[in-house]
C-alpha cells in the first residue's frame, strides 16, 4: 500500500510515524513545503488528561515534554493590581520547533520517507492508494477536493488576535489585562493569554476587541504583504501596553500579524482516497488550548483504521470518522462559550470587580461544584466576597425588581418560581449568537424600556449573553429561566453576574 501525507505540521508527521511503523507492507512518503526546522508560532499547551491519552499510542509527545517542557497546575487571571488563581488544572507546554523535531525523528526512524521543502498538490498524487490531508486551516487540498463537497463551513470571531512570545517568564497559564486610557468611546482592554513554553520562553498571544484596536492605531500593517514580516509596529505598541504587568520584557514576533480567529467544521472528512485530519478540517478558540491536541488525538484514530482495514480505505475512513467527529464537536461545543468570553471581555472588565472577574472567567465553562473540586478556594473566595457585599450568601439575597406595570416586585432569594415573575417583561433568546442583537433591541430600544426583564427560550449561552448585555449594556435587571436550572448553575450565574436571578 502506498500512503501520501501532505503536511509535516504535528498531525502529518504523528500519522505518518504510527502507519509506517504499524503497519509493515505500507510505505509511506511525507510531504512539507517548508524546511525541516521551520517552525511558525511559539508554544502549544497540553493537558495532563490529553498527554495520558497521546501516550497510549505514542511516547513522542512525553519525551518531548519530559524533556524540553514546562509543567504547572495553576490558572491566574490578573488584572486592576490583583491575582486571582484557580489550581487543579494540570498542564505542559512546549516549544513548537521542539515538539516537531521530536516528531521529525520519530518518523525518520519509522521509515517514513520524508520530503522537505516540497509543496505537495492533489493533481501530483495520482499513483497513492490513500492521501492524507494534514495541511492545515488554509488547506489547499480541501480547496481542491471543494468545500461544498466536505460540507466545510468558517466562522469568524470579531475579536482580534496577535501571536508573541516573550522573555519574561511566567509560572503558568496566565490572563493579564490592560487597560488603556484615552481611546475614546470603546472598551480600551488588551488581554494577553500566556504561558511558559521552556528555553527562558512565555507564549504571549494578545487579543482585544476592533474597535479599541483601531483606536489605538494597530490597523496599519498591510496584510497583502507576504507571510515572513512580523507587524513591528503592533510589537512595539503591546511592549508599551504591557510593559507595566511584564516588567518592560520584550515580545518577540514570528510571522506575527493581527487575524480573527476562525473556526473551521466540515461535515465530511473524505472524499474518495483522500482523508483529512487536524486543522485542514476542524479549528476550536486557542484559549481552550485544543489544536495540536486535536490534530493529534485525529492521527491516532486515523492510523487504528488504516491499520485495521488496510484494504478498504473506505472502511478505515468510515472508522475513523465516527471515532472523531463527535470527539471533534464536543471540543468545538466547548469552545463556543470561551470564544463568547473573548468577544466581550472588555465589558465584563469594566462592570465586574476583580473577583467577579476572575470568577466569571472560570465558570464559562464549569460550574461551582466542579470548580470547588478542583479548587476549594476558587469557588469558596466569591462566595465570601458576595457575602461581604450584599450580607448573604447569593441565591439567599433578596432583589428588587421593576415589573412591566412599574410596580416594585420584591423577592426574597435569587432561585424563584417562574410564576413570581408573571408581570415581568419577556425577551426571548434566539437560538444563534448573530440573532442576539436585534432580540435585545426588540425590548430594550425604545424610551419606555423595562427595567427588568425574564430571558426565555434559546440556547443556555444566548440566553446568558442576552442577560448580560440586559445587565452591562442597559443597566436593567435580568432573571434567567431554565426550567431545569439547578442550585448549582443558579449560583454560579448569579455569583459570576450572568444573571440577577433565575427563574424555574
Ligand atoms: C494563536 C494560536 C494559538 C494556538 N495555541 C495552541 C495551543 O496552545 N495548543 C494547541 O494545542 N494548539 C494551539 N493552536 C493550534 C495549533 O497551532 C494547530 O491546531 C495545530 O498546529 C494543527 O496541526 P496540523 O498538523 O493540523 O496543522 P499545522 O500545524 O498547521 O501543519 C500543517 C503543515 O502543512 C504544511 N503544508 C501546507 N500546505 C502544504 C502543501 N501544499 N504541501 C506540503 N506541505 C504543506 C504547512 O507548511 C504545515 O507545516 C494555536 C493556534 C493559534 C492560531
Amino acid at each position: 500500500m502506498r500512503i501520501a501525507v501532505i503536511g509535516a505540521g504535528p498531525a502529518g508527521l504523528l500519522l505518518a510515524t504510527l502507519v509506517a511503523r504499524d503497519l509493515p507492507s505500507a510505505s509511506v512518503d511525507l510531504f512539507e513545503r517548508n524546511g525541516a526546522d521551520e517552525a511558525f508560532g511559539f508554544g502549544v499547551v497540553f493537558s495532563d488528561a490529553t498527554q495520558r491519552g497521546v501516550d497510549a499510542a505514542d511516547s513522542a509527545l512525553r519525551t518531548t515534554l519530559d524533556a524540553h517542557g514546562v509543567r504547572w497546575d495553576a490558572i491566574e487571571v490578573r488584572l486592576k493590581d490583583e491575582i486571582h488563581s484557580f489550581a487543579g488544572n494540570g498542564m505542559g507546554a512546549v516549544l513548537r520547533k521542539d515538539l516537531l523535531a521530536q516528531l521529525q525523528q520519530a518518523a525518520a526512524d519509522a521509515g517514513v520517507n520524508l520530503h522537505f521543502r516540497h509543496p505537495a498538490a492533489l493533481a501530483d498524487l495520482r499513483g497513492y492508494d490513500i492521501v492524507a490531508a494534514a495541511d492545515g486551516a488554509n488547506s489547499r487540498t480541501r480547496q481542491a477536493i471543494g468545500e461544498d463537497v466536505l460540507g466545510t463551513s468558517f466562522d469568524y470571531a470579531t475579536a482580534k488576535f496577535i501571536w508573541f512570545a516573550t522573555d519574561h517568564s511566567f509560572d503558568g497559564l496566565t490572563f493579564l489585562h490592560q487597560h488603556v486610557e484615552g481611546l475614546g468611546d470603546v472598551p480600551g482592554v488588551f488581554a494577553a493569554h500566556a504561558y511558559p513554553i521552556g528555553k527562558g520562553l512565555s507564549t504571549f498571544i494578545v487579543e482585544t476587541d476592533e474597535a479599541t484596536w483601531r483606536a489605538a492605531g494597530l490597523d496599519d500593517f498591510d496584510l497583502t504583504t507576504p507571510p515572513g514580516p512580523s507587524d513591528e509596529h503592533s510589537r512595539r505598541r503591546l511592549e508599551e501596553i504591557f510593559a507595566p504587568l511584564i516588567d518592560g520584557a520584550q515580545l518577540i514576533g514570528n510571522n506575527s500579524r493581527w487575524g480573527n480567529f476562525r473556526t473551521i467544521r466540515s461535515e465530511r472528512w473524505h472524499a474518495g482516497n483522500v482523508v483529512f485530519l487536524g486543522d485542514a478540517v476542524h479549528t476550536a478558540h486557542f484559549s481552550v488550548g485544543s489544536g495540536t491536541k486535536m490534530a493529534i488525538e485525529d492521527a491516532i484514530a486515523l492510523a487504528e483504521a488504516i491499520v485495521a482495514h488496510p484494504d478498504d480505505a473506505e472502511a478505515a475512513f468510515a472508522a475513523y470518522e465516527s471515532v472523531r467527529q463527535p470527539a471533534v464537536a464536543r471540543i468545538q461545543n466547548a469552545a463556543r462559550p470561551s470564544l463568547s468570553w473573548w468577544e466581550n471581555f472588555g465589558a465584563y472588565y469594566h462592570a465586574f470587580e476583580p473577583w467577579q472577574f476572575a470568577f466569571h472567567f472560570f465558570s464559562r465553562s464549569l460550574p461551582t461544584a466542579k470548580i470547588a473540586r478542583r479548587d476549594p478556594a476558587a469557588a469558596e473566595e466569591p462566595q465570601q466576597e458576595w457575602v461581604r457585599r450584599h450580607g448573604a450568601p447569593a441565591l439567599a439575597s433578596p432583589l428588587v425588581l421593576e415589573s412591566g406595570t412599574g410596580d416594585r416586585l420584591e423577592l426574597a432569594a435569587r432561585l424563584i418560581p417562574r410564576a413570581d415573575l408573571a408581570d415581568v417583561a419577556v425577551l426571548e433568546a434566539p437560538l444563534d449568537e448573530e440573532d442576539l442583537d436585534a432580540a435585545i433591541r426588540s425590548v430594550f430600544d425604545s424610551p419606555d424600556a423595562p427595567r427588568a426583564a425574564l430571558v426565555t427560550g434559546g440556547t443556555p449561552l444566548t440566553r446568558q449573553l442576552a442577560s448580560e448585555a440586559i445587565r452591562l449594556r442597559h443597566g436593567a435587571s435580568a432573571v434567567i429561566h431554565e426550567p431545569d436550572c439547578d442550585d448549582d448553575r443558579a449560583l454560579t450565574l448569579v455569583l459570576s453576574g450572568r444573571a440577577d436571578a433565575v427563574a424555574r
